[in-house]
This record gives structure tokens, C-alpha cells and sequence, in this order.
């Protein structure tokens, strides 16, 4: 996709403007990759038009091309869809806290409990109790057990023969008696169309009043996914969706469908076996990896937190002057572009950065070679930085003395200053903004 959207994207930079036709493309881009992410059709066909109302109502901020600008709205829309922002779990209720775990068998409920439990313990120092309540597979309830085993928290027994209802008051009791923060219920995986087993659940509910009962399911279903965890909500009612298997799939776009269809957040994202594979769920990261343009838009904020406004135009102008790139220049550029390559550490995840030269994307991601660079320019005369020409043997040999440089670390800078002069040339006329901007489309 990202290459095809990037594509579309410069198409509608070069006009100047958003307008219904210039978007066209894009969006049909946007709609095969939410299809490729097997977002469910409904929902991607709510989420084109509502980007595109709002693209073409939407005044192009003027330090953004109108491809970005672009990016952005539909990455807004996505993750708004997505429910904004990271929501956890809500512990702020009397203790103990009690969390209901629900969904088919198989998801990852067990798993997701103990990630859970592991993961508040640590991370929010809860004093954690986990209960099963599956007695229907016979191994379930020691699976739970056993996966506890190495970790801080605690595990109350129950046995096959128990009913459900008893176990859980049994477990709220005890939690109540010994302080619990958060007592966590493990259930047995149930279809929403077994009425039986729907009717347990809701008694369950009833029961020990979950502050949350969480939707547990595995991102691998796909678009099922989305209308399971919507019948579950209208019998139960759902806080939110721990999203499993994450790490199996590059069909992301389950999360996108659940999300639009029950309307409730997804808190937790399941990726992988391990007990620590659980990670707080980021609508913002989703919506890049959906879009797969690694993350072009905060880079784009970045550049225009970080660069340096009247240094980049001071320089557009010398070189519109006809004067040329020296040394000097070389040393502020490559600082500029340090300090946005130092931030993100994510460059060459970058379609456009992925372009520069070897030798360039390397100062981008090394505080010592600048470092270095620096030192070397320092010990040159004016003369030598305006023209780096006549830097020859005896030169080369006085200015590697005075940096502490050998000789070839000057010659490997010259090397790159001369790659690095030859590509300003190419873009001098828009100065190194409004270029970095154009390759990041
Ligand atoms: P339950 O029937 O819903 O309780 O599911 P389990 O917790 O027993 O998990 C079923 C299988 O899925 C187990 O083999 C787990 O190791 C695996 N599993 C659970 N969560 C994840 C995950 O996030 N990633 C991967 N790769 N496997 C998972
Ligand atoms: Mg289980």
C-alpha cells in the first residue's frame, strides 16, 4: 500500500490544493488497504466518506502540502474511530476491583487474565487474586494454575465440580477478606448463540458486579470478530476488548471493525504467548500501521518543532543568491537533520528518508561521526570551508592533526560533503524544508 498511497498523495501535493478529484485515487487507495486489513465493508465505507467530507471542508494549514494534510485527516478519522486515546482499565472503583473476563474459547482469555494480572502487579503495584471459572474443559482450571505459578499474584482454587455462580462468590469473599486491589475472573469460552451459556454469563454479572467485563478476541477472526463481540454487547454489557494474537496477523483492520461496531475501546493488545506479550493499546500507532507509513506524520512534526526556521532560510536564500554550499552550511545542515533523525530513531522505516545516500542516512544516526565532523570543519581556515577544493596532502594532514582526525576521516567527510552538496544542488531551490517534505510525502 504505501508505496501506491504515497504515490496518490504527491499527486495531490502538486496541485496545490484538496479538492474531490485530486483525492480520488488516494481514497481509493485508502479503501483497498482497510480492505487488505479485512476492515469489515460497512465500516470502511462510513470511514471514506466521512474523511472525505471532512477533507474538503478542511483549510490546508500552510506549513503542510495538501498531501499531508490529507494524511492527516484520514489518520485523525482513523484514530478516532479507534476511541482517540489509550484507555486502561478503570481501577478507580472501591477495592477489590472486580474485572470479568469473556468470549469464545480459544481467544486467549486465560492467557490475557494472567498478562493482566502480571501487568497491573508490576506495573500499578495492585495486589492481584485470579479465579477460574471454566469448569467445562477439564484441564482449564490448572492451566490458569500453572501460569501463575512464577509470578506475583495470587490464584484461588476451584474445582470441575463447582457451579460458576458459587465459585465467583466464594473468590469475591475471600479478595474482600485479604485486601485485594483486583480480583480477575477467568471464564470458559462460550458462542454467543448458546443461550445456556450466555444465561451463566449474565448471572455472573449480576453477581459480582464487574467494574469491567472485558471482550477478549482473537485479531485472527477477522471481520467475525466484529459481529461475535457485537451479539456479546447486546447481552452483556461489554467496558472493553483485549485484541489477541496481534502479533500473528498483519490484518490489523479487525481492531478498526470492533471498535466501530460496539463502540467500545480496545484497552489491551495481545502479542504473543508470553506472559509479557500484552501492551496497552495505542489507537495512533494502529492507525500507521493500517495506513503502513511507518510514522511519517510525527517526523513531520518533528521536522517543524525541530528545524531550525532562520537557519534553513538563511541558507535557501545564499544558495538563491548564487552563492554556493560550503562547508559551514554543510555542518548546520547536518546538525538540523541530526536533531530530527535523533528524536524518531525510526529513519529508515521512512519511505522517502530511505532514498538519501548510505553515507548521509549514517551522520543522520550517529552522534559521534558529527561529532567528529564538527571538529574537522573547526580546524579548517575560512578559506578552506568556502573552498574545499584546494584541501589537498599537506592541508588534509594539518587539519587531521588539529581535530585529532586521522587524514581519512577528512577525506571520508569531504567525500560526504561533496555527496551532500551535489544533492543540495539538485534541491536548492526549495531549501531543505520544504524538501525533506517532499520526500516525505
Ligand atoms: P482461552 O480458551 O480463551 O482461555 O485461550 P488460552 O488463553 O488458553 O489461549 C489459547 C492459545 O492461544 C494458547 O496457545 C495461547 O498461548 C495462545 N495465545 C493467547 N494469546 C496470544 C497472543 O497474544 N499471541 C499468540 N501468538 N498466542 C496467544
Ligand atoms: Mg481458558
Amino acid at each position: 500500500l504505501s508505496e501506491k498511497l504515497s504515490f496518490s498523495l504527491r499527486n495531490i501535493s502538486d496541485q496545490g490544493r484538496i479538492t474531490e478529484v485530486n483525492i480520488k485515487d488516494t481514497l481509493r487507495e485508502v479503501r483497498m488497504a482497510l480492505l487488505e486489513a479485512d476492515v469489515a465493508l460497512p465500516v470502511i465505507q462510513e470511514f471514506i466518506s466521512r474523511v472525505k467530507e471532512s477533507a474538503l471542508s478542511q483549510k490546508v494549514n500552510k506549513s503542510l502540502t495538501p498531501g499531508q494534510e490529507f494524511i492527516k485527516i484520514i489518520r485523525w478519522e482513523l484514530i478516532n474511530t479507534m476511541g482517540g486515546q489509550n484507555d486502561t482499565l478503570n481501577l478507580a472503583a472501591p477495592p477489590p476491583v472486580v474485572v470479568l473476563i469473556v468470549g469464545q474459547q480459544g481467544v486467549g482469555k486465560t492467557t490475557s487474565v494472567v498478562k493482566l494480572g502480571k501487568y497491573l502487579g508490576e506495573r500499578q503495584r495492585k495486589k492481584i487474586l485470579v479465579v477460574s471459572t471454566d469448569v467445562y474443559r477439564p484441564s482449564a482450571i490448572n492451566q490458569l494454575e500453572t501460569l501463575t505459578k512464577n509470578i506475583n499474584i495470587d490464584f484461588f482454587p476451584s474445582e470441575i465440580v463447582q457451579k460458576p455462580l458459587n465459585i465467583v462468590h466464594l473468590a469475591l469473599t475471600y479478595a474482600k477478606q485479604h485486601f485485594y486491589d483486583v480480583l480477575l475472573v477467568d471464564t470458559a469460552g462460550r458462542l454467543h448463540t448458546n443461550n445456556f451459556m450466555m444465561n451463566e454469563i449474565i448471572n455472573i454479572h449480576i453477581a459480582i458486579k464487574p467494574v469491567e467485563t472485558i471482550f477478549v478476541v482473537d485479531a485472527m477472526t477477522g471481520q467475525d470478530a466484529a459481529k461475535v463481540a457485537k451479539s456479546f454487547n447486546s447481552m452483556l454489557p461489554l467496558t472493553g476488548i483485549i485484541l489477541t494474537k496481534v502479533d500473528g496477523t498483519s490484518r490489523c483492520g479487525a481492531a478498526l471493525s470492533i471498535s466501530y461496531i460496539t463502540g467500545k475501546p480496545i484497552k489491551f493488545l495481545g502479542v504473543g504467548e508470553k506472559i509479557d506479550a500484552l501492551e496497552p493499546f495505542y489507537p495512533d500507532r494502529l492507525a500507521n500501521r493500517i495506513l503502513g507509513m511507518g510514522d511519517t506524520l510525527s517526523l513531520i512534526e518533528q521536522i517543524e518543532r525541530n528545524v531550525d526556521y532562520t537557519q534553513a532560510q538563511k541558507l535557501t536564500k545564499k544558495i538563491k543568491q548564487g552563492n554556493s554550499f560550503d562547508l559551514t552550511d554543510f555542518l548546520h545542515q547536518m546538525k538540523q537533520i541530526r536533531k530530527i533523525g535523533g528524536i524518531t530513531g525510526m529513519m529508515n522505516q521512512l519511505p522517502g528518508i530511505n532514498k538519501l545516500p548510505d553515507s548521509v542516512k549514517l551522520q543522520m544516526q550517529n552522534d559521534k561521526l558529527l561529532v567528529h565532523m564538527e571538529a574537522i570543519i573547526y580546524s579548517m581556515t575560512a578559506q578552506e570551508r568556502v573552498n574545499p577544493e584546494i584541501i589537498k596532502g599537506s592541508r588534509k594532514r594539518r587539519i587531521a592533526a588539529g581535530s585529532g582526525m586521522q587524514v581519512q576521516d577528512v577525506n571520508r567527510m569531504l567525500k560526504q560533503f561533496t555527496e551532500m552538496q551535489r544533492i543540495m544542488n539538485k534541491i536548492q531551490k526549495d531549501g531543505i524544508m520544504r524538501s525533506l517534505k517532499k520526500i516525505i510525502p
